[in-house]
């Protein structure tokens, strides 16, 4: 008898009900599903950690979307890491780790093709959700192609201390810029200057006026400006942007969870007489660029001269929370559910 033989049932996270404004726990909801053995083709994969990640807020919806919306009463998906325990197919086996999309469950039975095999020798299995994953080829592409980044930019990135953040003010740094990072504790505030090497950082949650204190911290002005938040942050940033600037609009997470829609920057005018550059991006349109930033990010993270965190918490039944913790900023680099032990 298998170990899969001995457990029937399996948990998994489904939407309960659509939040408005921002969720509460009782939008998740935890169930027990009977899993059956793969048929041909198949594999039964053991997930070890999965991802929350900011993009899932916009799922929770039910509007139209560059990814559809979660459905009410199913499972959620999303990036995950397990373990193959059972194949019937010729291009998995039993023990391979793979990457997938089947977060947000302790099991899952589909077919081998939706499965791609990664190496745990060569990172840990949670870099594969983070560093070296979705949300450093966000970093990646992000400031060298839709930034056009160049040696010698005054860089600002805000959610600094996050998954995508945390990666973006390293690869400034790795290519000869001055970087600044924004961030909402004083302990990732220290982080960012102690651990991931920035120029200067500020606490956007203890000032008012976050202009005045970019100005302060760049009197130069800024080249590229790397947009987590939007809000206060974009508006600053736009006042403190150089001449044919680029603002790179990678997310908006101060307003996914708005019930009204928020005013524009109001100082957009000033993109006009500065000549900027502002473009928003999708990571999954750029899946060509992932080899290359495969080839650098494993070369950087070898050398040490990046350095990533996670978050981790424990439990399927902690996921919910753990997607919430990125709304309060309960996370440093990237948020990480472990579902169980390697
Ligand atoms: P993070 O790991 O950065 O987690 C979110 C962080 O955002 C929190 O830790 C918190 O940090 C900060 N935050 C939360 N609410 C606010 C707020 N109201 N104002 C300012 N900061 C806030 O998430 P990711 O790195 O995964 O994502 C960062 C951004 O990039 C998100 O907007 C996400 O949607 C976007 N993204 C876009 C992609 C794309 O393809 N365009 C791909 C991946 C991510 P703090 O303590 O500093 O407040």
């Amino acid at each position: 008898m298998t170990l899969h033989q001995k457990k029937k049932t399996f948990r998994e996270v489904r939407l309960a009900r659509r939040p408005v404004g921002r969720p509460s726990l009782s939008v998740f909801e935890i169930s027990e599903v009977t899993l059956g053995e793969p048929t041909e083709g198949e594999v039964l994969v053991e997930n070890l950690f999965m991802s929350v990640d900011p993009y899932m807020r916009g799922r929770l919806d039910d509007r139209p979307s560059y990814v559809p919306p979660f459905k009410i009463g199913e499972p959620l998906d999303g990036a995950a890491v397990g373990r193959v325990l059972m194949s019937r197919s010729s291009a998995l086996a039993a023990g391979d780790y793979v990457l997938h999309r089947y977060g947000w469950r302790e099991r899952v039975v589909a077919p081998a093709r939706k499965f791609q095999k990664i190496d745990s020798t060569l990172a840990p299995l949670p870099a594969y959700l983070g560093a070296l994953g979705m949300t450093g080829l966000a970093a990646y592409v992000g400031l060298l192609d839709i930034g056009a980044l160049k040696e010698g930019d005054i860089v600002f990135v805000s959610a600094a201390a996050g998954a995508v953040g945390s990666i973006a003010v390293q690869i400034a740094r790795i290519k000869g810029c001055t970087v600044i990072g924004s961030a909402g504790s004083a302990r990732k505030i220290e982080w960012l200057e102690k651990v991931a090497g920035v120029n200067a950082a500020f606490d956007y949650k203890t000032t008012d006026n976050p202009a005045r204190i970019l100005r302060e911290l760049a009197p130069n002005g800024i080249d590229v400006y790397f947009d987590n938040v939007g809000g206060a942050q974009l508006e600053a940033a736009l006042a403190a942007m150089n001449p044919r600037g680029r603002v790179v609009l990678c997310g908006m997470i101060g307003q996914y969870n708005a019930t009204e829609p928020p005013c524009a920057p109001r100082n957009l005018a000033l993109a006009i007489g500065k000549r900027l550059t502002m473009r928003g991006f999708i990571v999954g349109d750029h899946e060509d660029r992932r080899s290359a930033f495969l080839a650098d990010m494993g070369r950087w993270l070898a050398e040490g001269r990046i350095k990533w965190e996670e978050t981790i918490f424990e439990g399927i039944e902690s996921a919910p929370a753990a997607f919430l913790g990125l709304f309060d900023g309960g996370n440093t680099g990237k948020m990480i559910v472990r579902l169980k032990s390697a």
